[in-house]
């Protein structure tokens, strides 16, 4: 048997990636463990935005500014090293639907701590400018430093990058857990060992025995691929009752639904009669001329609090766990994966914000 790596991570999705990459650069010898596939999980979605004004009213993100710094410089990395173009700097442009949004919104703009450039309190007719057709009460939020992310092409770059740098992934084959002097991982094809193991493995967490417990709960979301029968004439996201987000020319995603009661994890014609409904407030008439081309699904691993878990696994020795990033998936998993290797190698506190004890 080969000697044992020094990491052992099981999900090769956001979390899983970010973490291989932080444990492989400060030297590590890693794999990454997925019995379905790369981006197997809700990081399969095919098009994310990265917004740090989340929520109705645009509240400013936990840490906004170093998950966006670590992310993008993440994003950087990746596509310069591979040479594909995974993401846009297109801002998001979230328009206000009822005065309330509106004057909870620009509170929140100004009150909120931001630094400079990150968000701007537009009116209705800068927004009406900005992007014709949009329906807006009393102006909105434009957030220049968002994001407009290809999940698994990000994801695959990523996979790409790992290879060259000896990570080795085994995805497709199930596997069983033992936990000896090491980590002992087994497949039908072989047996290997790790002194570390992190789980990664999002909602699929909850069907690992030393992760069962941990307070995630899932949430199914739906999106939709929308195709207009004339040229798009806006390159930014919009967030309002949702979201969408050009990927061509004259095509868009449309997400997403927070299904927190499901029967099963595939896109169903409920979930796109929810979106276009909304998305008819959002756009009328981009919405009457446009048709569905096709749908994905997803489950989200949720907390309490909607933030990431990050710590030791109770109970266990050497093994840790980084999930839970819910909706914002993008914003957390660079900067987590960067807390959990200080945790790791440094013995840096993870913040209580995150920390594992917070439940
Ligand atoms: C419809 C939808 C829209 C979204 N939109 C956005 C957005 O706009 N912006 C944003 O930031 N986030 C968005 N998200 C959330 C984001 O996708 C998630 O937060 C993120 O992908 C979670 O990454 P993860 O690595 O924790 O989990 P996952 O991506 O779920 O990865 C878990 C991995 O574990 C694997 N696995 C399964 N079982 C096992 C096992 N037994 N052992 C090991 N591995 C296993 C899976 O195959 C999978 O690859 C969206 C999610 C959905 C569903």
């Amino acid at each position: 048997m080969r000697k044992p790596y020094d990491a052992c991570i099981l999900g090769a999705g956001l979390a899983g990636m970010h973490t291989a990459l932080e444990l492989q650069e400060a030297g590590l010898s890693v794999c990454v463990v997925d019995p379905k596939s790369i981006a197997g999980g809700a990081s399969g979605t095919p098009v994310g935005l990265a917004n740090p004004a989340t929520g109705r009213f645009a509240n400013r993100s936990w840490e906004a500014e170093q998950c966006l710094t670590i992310l993008n410089s993440r994003l950087e990395q990746l596509s310069k090293s591979t040479g594909k173009e995974f993401y846009r700097k297109s801002g998001v442009l979230r328009p206000a639907l009822s005065i309330k949004i509106a004057n909870r919104m620009q509170e929140n703009v100004t009150h909120n701590d931001w630094l400079p450039g990150m968000v701007e309190w537009k009116s209705s007719s800068d927004i009406e400018k900005m992007h014709p057709g949009l329906t807006c009460v009393e102006g909105g939020v434009w957030i220049p430093v968002g994001l407009t992310v290809h999940i698994p092409e990000y994801i695959t770059a990523m996979h790409s990058y790992l290879e060259t740098k000896d990570v080795d992934f085994k995805t497709g084959l199930d596997y069983q857990l033992e936990e000896t002097e090491h980590w002992k991982i087994t497949t039908n094809k072989e047996s290997f060992t790790a002194t570390k193991l992190i789980v990664c493995a999002g909602i699929y967490s909850k069907s690992l025995i030393i992760t069962k417990n941990l307070p995630f709960h899932a949430v199914k979301g739906q999106t939709a691929q929308l195709r207009s029968n004339s040229t798009l004439n806006f390159d930014h996201a919009v967030s309002a009752q949702g979201y969408f987000s050009k990927i061509n020319s004259n095509e868009f995603i449309l997400g997403s639904t927070y299904e927190h009661n499901f029967e099963h994890e595939k896109p169903d014609q409920k979930g796109k009669q929810y979106m276009l409904k909304r998305f008819r407030n959002v756009q009328p008439d981009l919405a009457d001329h446009s048709e569905v081309i096709s749908q994905w699904a997803g489950v989200r691993a949720s907390t309490p609090d909607r933030k990431p878990v990050i710590g030791a696994i109770p109970g266990y020795k050497n093994a840790f766990v980084f999930a839970g990033l819910g909706s914002k998936g993008l914003l957390y998993s660079a900067y987590g994966a960067r807390i959990l290797k200080e945790y790791l190698l440094d013995n840096a506190p993870v913040p209580e914000a995150l920390s594992i004890t917070r439940f």
